[in-house]
């Protein structure tokens, strides 16, 4: 099969065409026909997302199904469903049923790469929208959490008590380490970042700048700690509302393709203004920003189509752009086989018209929206 118009690879744009099968077989620069008008992108990955169309991770197999292909009908190709902190039982029937989505394969959708475990280990004193069922890290915990072999990032605050343990134990298991909801203070960060470096572990950080307290000269904080180590990813939530546009373009200054954009969709995503749910808690959707009766930020409407075209208004290459929605996460995630339009990686595109709105989806060569 083959897809032509302007290829965005890793370094340039060029118009061309793309051939492949399940697998990328040949990228071929030249003059096409839809030059101008279709831009031939890698598939987005999405490490941090709750739901979308009405679903929720929380709520078992069909509803992980739902928000998955709604996700991928905006760009997603790879997606880790995300759990939020609620009743231990809850989380691991939760995790169980991205197990088991994962295990069978979801036909017509995207790659479902296993499970972003967002709470319960988190700070009670840095909730942001997470319902008040947060709890330490104890070993019990964290094996339980690591038996369903479906984690593949841990959201943790590195203050809690038995975090050092926990980070020893899901870095040896390859999970990414994620520092987010906490009120760790700038030094504390970076001794968990040593420790999941010590431990062999991979850094990341959670919604960078929301829910860690922000950067002071005084009180430089998590955010810091993460942007200036060499270590560290950070996950942005790029709606324009979590992070504003120049807070984006200081972080990605300073790490580069060591920053991935996530939705942290919740399952209004998609439904327009209206009342939802996040976690068993209210929330209002106005003017696409969803809040709890407090006015905390409830998780985004976000989808990662949307996070590109804000990223390219805030003056970001399409280069760059296309790199935040996918090659960023996937290196984040140790996934070498997608990411990128080069030859022998997977045949995940999103095809993109001139105003960058999702025209066709393709997973592993497989058309899909
Ligand atoms: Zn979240």
């Amino acid at each position: 099969m083959i897809l032509d118009g302007t290829l965005v690879l890793p370094d340039r744009l060029a118009p061309g065409r793309v051939t492949f099968d399940d697998t990328i077989r040949a990228i071929e620069p030249g003059p096409v026909a839809h030059e101008a008008t279709r831009y031939i992108l890698p598939g987005f990955i999405d490490t941090h997302v709750h739901g979308g169309d009405g679903a929720d991770t929380m709520e078992g197999v069909a509803a992980i199904g739902r928000l998955a292909r709604f996700h991928m009908a905006h760009g997603t190709t790879t997606i880790l469903p995300t759990t939020i902190t609620r009743p231990w039982p809850d989380v691991m029937d939760a995790l169980r049923a991205v197990a088991e989505v994962r295990h069978a394969g979801l036909s017509g959708g995207p790659a479902i790469h296993g499970a972003h475990l967002e709470g319960p280990f988190v700070s009670p004193h840095r909730l942001g929208a997470q319902p008040p069922f947060a709890i330490a890290p104890d070993p019990d915990h964290v094996a339980q959490a690591l038996a369903t072999g479906v984690v593949r990032v841990v959201t943790l605050a590195p203050e809690l008590e038995h975090a050092e343990t926990a980070i020893a134990a899901f870095a040896a298991a390859g999970v990414r380490v994620s520092i987010g909801h906490t009120v760790a203070s700038f030094e504390q960060a970076e001794q968990a970042i040593c420790r999941i470096c010590a431990a062999g572990g991979t850094v990341g950080a959670t919604h960078l700048f929301n829910a860690m307290g922000g950067i002071e000269g005084r009180r430089p904080g998590p955010a810091t700690a993460l942007m200036c180590s060499d270590a560290g990813h950070a996950e942005l939530i790029f709606d324009t509302h979590h992070v504003h546009p120049a807070s984006f373009r200081l972080a990605h200054r300073l790490m580069g393709e060591r920053l991935l954009f996530v939705t942290d969709a919740m399952r209004g995503a998609g439904l327009g203004d209206g009342p939802s749910q996040l976690g068993g808690q209210e929330v209002m959707i106005s003017d696409g920003i969803a809040r709890l009766p407090d006015g905390t930020l409830a998780g985004s409407v976000l989808t990662l189509d949307a996070a590109l075209r804000n990223a390219l208004a805030a003056g970001t290459s399409l280069v760059d752009a296309a790199k935040l929605v996918s090659h960023n996460a996937a290196r984040y995630l140790g996934l070498t086989d997608r990411g990128a339009l080069v030859p022998g990686m997977r045949a995940d595109f999103v095809v993109m018209d001139g105003d960058f709105t999702v025209r066709e989806v393709w997973v592993a060569g497989q058309r899909h929206t």
